[in-house]
Parts: C-alpha cells; structure tokens; sequence
C-alpha cells in the first residue's frame, strides 16, 4: 500500500468517528502546498549530477508548519506528501502551535562527499527559500540528514533573507540548537512508554526489547531505556542484527559501532538475520528504522506485546487489524515519537526569544508534554473504545478541525 493510501486510510477511519462533513474532511486531507525542484550541482569528478528535491506543505491551521527533510535513495512524492500530512497530526497530537510539512531529496547520502552533500543542499534551499521561514514552514532533520545539514540551510537561506537561525531546527548548538534535541525523539519514546505501562501497572525497568534500527532515534531511545533497567536483548541497522537474551551491553556496543560504523560484528551478543527482528522475542518492540516494514505478511510474526513506533508509518493498516486481533498494542508514530518535533518548538522558541534553556528543563519540559498527550490520546481511546492510532487521529482531526473552521474561509 502506498504510504498516502495508508494516511488517508487511517484518517478516514477518524474522521468517520468524528462525523466530519465531506467538505472538511476534504479540505484537511488536500495538502497546501506541493513543489517539486531541480537541483544540478557539480560532483566532485567535475561533471553535473541532477538531483530531485520536493517540499509538501500539508497544513497550517494551528501555525507555521514542521517538518523535516530526508535524503534517502527512495525519497519520491507520495512518500513526502504522506509523512507532510503525519506532521500535521503529530503536531495536533502533541498540542503544538504548528501545523505540518516534509521535504526529501531522492539520493543515497552514503555515496556522496561532504562537498557534494553541502552543494545539495544548498541547491535544494536556493529551490525552496522563499517557501520556508520562521513564521512559515521550518524545516528539521530527517534520515540521512542532521545538525551539519541544518546549518548548511540557515547559512544559503541567510544569503536571501538574513541570518535567522528560527528559520531550522536540528541546528548545532553554537548556530542556535538546543541542548537536549539529539536525543529528543529517543527521550519521547521513553516517556511516551513509561505513560502507558504506568498505565497499565507495569515498569519501564521490568519489560525486554528489540530495537530495529540504532540510529539517532532507536540508540537514544535503547540508552534511556537501559539507563531505567529495560533489558535491550536484540537491536539491528542496514547491515546486521544482534542479540543477547541476557541484554547487550550498550556501552560496548557503543564503542563498536565508534570504530566499525554498524552493530554487525559486535562480540557481546549472537549475530542473527535482521529481516526477523521484527519476530523476536521481547515484550516492546521498537521499529525505528524505515516506513512500511510490519505489514499484513509478518505482523502475525510479532510476538512483543507492544510496539513502540520510533519509525514513521511502520506499521501498514492491514497489520493494525492484525495487531488488533492478537491483542497487541501499537504506540503510534504520531504519539510516540513526537518527542523530536516537541524539542524542535522548544529550540523554536529559543531562538525567538533569544534565550538558552539548559537541557534539563527541555527534559523536562517535554517529559510534561509527552505525558499530556498521553492523558488526552486515553480519555478519547476510551470514549470510542478505539485502537490508540485511530484515537491520535481522533484527537489530531479534531484540533485541526476546530482551528480550520474557526479561522473561516476567506
Ligand atoms: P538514522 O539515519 O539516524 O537511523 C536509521 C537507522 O536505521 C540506521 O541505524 C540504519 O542503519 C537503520 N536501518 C536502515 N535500514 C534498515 C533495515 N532494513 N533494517 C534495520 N535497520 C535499518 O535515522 P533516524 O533519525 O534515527 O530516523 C529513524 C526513523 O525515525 C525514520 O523513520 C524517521 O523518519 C523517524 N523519526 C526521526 C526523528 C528524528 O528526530 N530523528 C523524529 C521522528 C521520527
């Protein structure tokens, strides 16, 4: 199914419980704004290389939009409108005075040279800068992008409109970051988690987890976990998997990953095929990888009692259905790993009051944010008796409905 197919699918079903008129339900699906670029730049062998570069506005009833820019080989139109429209839920969901957006590049950053990736990206700015700005639509990091990408964005965008370090997020903290927004997006996992098992009358520190995926997202949210006594027992990325079903130690894996790049190989756990991660033994599993990985051929493979969604859109409809069957319970992408985007405000906010918060109240701050949204998203799951997806959406539809038509139609 394709990733807007899936949105459209589980907005619809939200919508429905809503009883939204067709003409709004229209209007919040139909996103804003989409453009397409070129961007040619000089490779380092002196030839042109032409890239294709997209940045879709889905929303802005609730505030200037959000949303991230991936680089990635399967980086493609529907795949950006999808994760734009998710942006606007996610932010609803968290109650942030934004609306969303996505951009992406289709190119394999791995197989690109410092020099190449900054020319890209500064090609793809020059495409999109009078689109993008702190009031309008701010741009974060994604996959295959990060703090380095972000400044190389401020910097071209300064050459149009002034040095306005609002205009991104993800930034390094000497351009204006925030402290605490490395790890922001693993942090959100963890309370988003620690809410709904102290919900649930369980611990953080007593339950076992696979993690797919240890990049940025799924290595913070492994640490923070351990760091509260959770056994990490499997962890995999693009090259190889790992377990140990007494818990990997991730200091070592850590140092592993330093000096070889990958999980694969580390001596303190048994290699196995990364494909079955996804069936492995542990009661949270932790997609934090790509979009579209549990589906309706291996959901029924799953044997964690919940997952926690560090990925967006992990999980297609067809394998909700399932998870719904065999009593599974799905955190989802717009909840969980809302953590990114919150810090994201914060160091927003920041930057336009001029004003650096030490990491401890970000934590904080977003723990407090995390653990609201979890309260709002349980009062509507059991109103309508309702998975927690269709419940976020419930909740998200329903913020942006209320702001839409209370902004009217001019
Ligand atoms: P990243 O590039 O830092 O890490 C991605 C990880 O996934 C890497 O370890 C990579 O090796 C691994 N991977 C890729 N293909 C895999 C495969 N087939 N099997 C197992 N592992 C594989 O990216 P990230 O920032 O950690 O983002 C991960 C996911 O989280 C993406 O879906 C992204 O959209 C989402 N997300 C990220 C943030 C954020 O703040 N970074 C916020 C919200 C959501």
């Amino acid at each position: 199914m394709k990733p807007t197919e899936a949105t459209t699918l589980n907005f619809s079903r939200a919508a429905k419980l809503l009883g939204i008129s067709d003409r709004l339900t229209k209007r919040l699906i139909t996103p804003k704004r989409e453009v397409k670029v070129e961007c040619t730049i000089a490779m380092d062998d002196g030839s042109p290389g032409t890239f294709v570069g997209y940045r879709v506005q889905h929303d802005n009833a609730r505030g200037p939009m959000k949303g991230g820019i991936r680089f990635h080989h399967e980086v493609d139109h529907d795949e950006v409108n999808a994760l734009a429209s998710l942006m606007t839920w996610k932010t609803a969901v968290v109650d942030l005075p934004y609306g969303g957006a996505k951009g992406g590049v289709t190119c394999d950053p791995a197989s690109m040279s410092d020099a190449e990736l900054q020319r890209l990206t500064r090609a793809f700015t020059e495409g999109i800068h009078d689109i993008v700005g702190p009031d309008s639509d701010i741009p974060a990091p994604d996959m295959g992008t990060n703090a380095r990408t972000m400044a190389w964005i401020a910097d071209e965008y300064a050459k149009f409109h002034g040095w306005q370090p609002g205009v991104v997020t993800g930034k390094p903290i000497e351009l204006g970051g925030s402290y605490g927004r490395e790890s922001a997006t693993g942090r959100g996992l963890l309370y988003a988690l620690e809410a709904y098992v102290e919900d649930v009358g369980q611990q953080v520190g007593d339950l076992t987890y696979a993690v797919q995926g240890y990049g940025n997202v799924g290595s913070w949210a492994a640490r923070l976990i351990a760091e509260r006594g959770g056994t990490i027992v499997a962890v995999s990325d693009v090259n190889g998997a790992v377990r140990n079903r007494a818990g990997l130690h991730l200091g070592l894996l850590d140092e592993h990953l330093k000096v070889t790049g990958t999980v694969a190989g580390f001596a303190g756990g048994e290699a196995f095929d990364k494909e079955t991660i996804l069936a492995e033994s542990c009661d949270v599993l932790v997609p934090a990888a790509l979009g579209g990985v549990i589906h309706r051929d291996n959901a029924s493979d799953v044997r964690a009692k919940v997952v926690l969604e560090g990925a967006n859109h992990p999980t297609e409809p067809e394998a909700d259905a399932i998870f719904e069957a065999k009593g599974i319970v799905a955190l989802p992408d717009i909840f969980a790993n809302a953590g990114g985007v919150t810090v994201s405000y914060f160091e927003w906010v920041q930057n336009r009051q001029h004003f650096r918060w030490e990491e401890d109240r970000v934590n904080t701050e977003l723990r407090r944010v995390m653990r609201k949204a979890y309260a709002d998203l349980r009062a509507v799951q059991r109103k309508h008796a309702c998975s927690f997806r269709t419940a976020a959406f419930v909740l998200a539809i329903e913020r942006v409905a209320q702001a839409t038509e209370l902004r009217g139609v001019g």
